[in-house]
């Protein structure tokens, strides 16, 4: 598997770019997903033109439109930065990034509830970075997380799932990007869109389906936008019993009731938290394997990579 580009606050590298000469060296992000994957560091303080150390910043006014402001002084950098990011957000799109991870809190990199000082001096929790907006506003569709928020498995485990994703999808694009290719792209991807939506499961069904009457980048365009929405979805384990269950249903009159009831046990008691994941589908892929199941095993549900595995259970 090639390796997934990924844009990262520099500071979470290890890099000593922060206000005071230090850096946030983040060990999931640097040793973790660095052995798969290929990091693009940005600090935005930095390359647009701020020395190390320098004052401290923080967002103050609109939370939709704030400035950046050094806390003691009241130096604007708001204009320094935005004109440093329109040719900063070109080079990125040439980079082919599959995410972002942005340093949390940052008033340049924060994605989520960033504070934002008022007139009053009172600061609410609901901005977001200088950098962070306009990236997201540049690559709406590009998976994008925090530092802090990846120690949340859930989270965690649904951002790894956006990136292979988009990973896969630009080996499409790139490789292939034919209307058949999109066929089994969406094939290969059923049952793990099931596990995040069952329903986008039909809406992307339904687009590809009529592909035939749009122009290819359309289609492509409007299945990109359909597929990373539905990825939002987190993954529960009742979603993933569903899915199972629906897989079960291809082997089941193959199985004898022993063997049966002991897939069930296996599904129920991940669910009930006594077995990890991979139990039940290790003995669902055994199956699949038995009684030569190819669409199943084409399924990147049924068949994770071992990058895969080591990203969303191993911290
Ligand atoms: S949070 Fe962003 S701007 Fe601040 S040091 Fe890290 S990379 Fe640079």
């Amino acid at each position: 598997m090639r390796k997934i580009r990924l844009g990262v606050s520099a500071c979470l590298l290890g890099q000593k770019v922060r206000y005071d000469g230090q850096h946030k060296f983040d060990h999931y992000i640097a040793d973790v997903l660095g052995q798969f994957a290929e990091f693009v560091p940005v600090c935005p303080e930095v390359e647009c033109g701020l020395p190390i150390p320098r004052e401290a910043m923080h967002l103050a006014g609109e939370i939709n439109s704030p400035r950046l402001v050094t806390i003691h002084t009241g130096i604007d950098h708001t204009e320094k930065m935005k004109s440093w990011m329109a040719d900063k957000l070109d080079d990125l799109e040439k980079e082919k990034l599959c995410g972002f991870i942005f340093k949390s809190k940052s008033p340049s990199s924060g994605r989520f509830n960033v504070k934002v000082f008022g007139a009053d001096g009172i600061p609410v929790h609901k901005g977001v970075g200088l950098f962070a907006r306009a990236f997201a506003e540049r690559f709406p569709l590009l998976p994008v997380e925090e530092e802090g928020r990846l120690n949340d498995s859930a989270l965690r485990e649904n951002f790894i799932d956006k990136i292979m994703v988009f990973s896969r999808w630009r080996e499409y694009e790139e490789n292939d990007g034919s209307a058949q290719g999109l066929v089994e792209f969406h094939s290969r991807h059923k049952y793990m869109l099931m596990a995040h939506s069952s329903d986008s499961v039909k809406t992307l069904g339904q687009i590809v389906a009529a592909q035939h009457r749009k122009n290819m980048t359309e289609t492509q365009n409007r299945y990109l936008a359909a597929l990373m929405n539905a990825l939002d979805y987190k993954v529960t384990p009742k979603k993933n019993r569903n899915v199972m269950m629906h897989i079960m249903g291809y082997f089941k009159k193959n199985l004898s009731a022993d063997e049966k009831q002991e897939l069930l046990d296996l599904i129920n008691g991940y669910v009930d938290g006594l077995f990890p994941m991979l139990s039940p589908l290790t003995l669902l892929r055994h199956y699949a394997r038995k009684y030569s199941s190819e669409f199943l095993l084409q399924q990147y549900y049924l068949n994770p990579s071992a990058e895969e595995l080591q990203l969303k259970y191993h911290v």
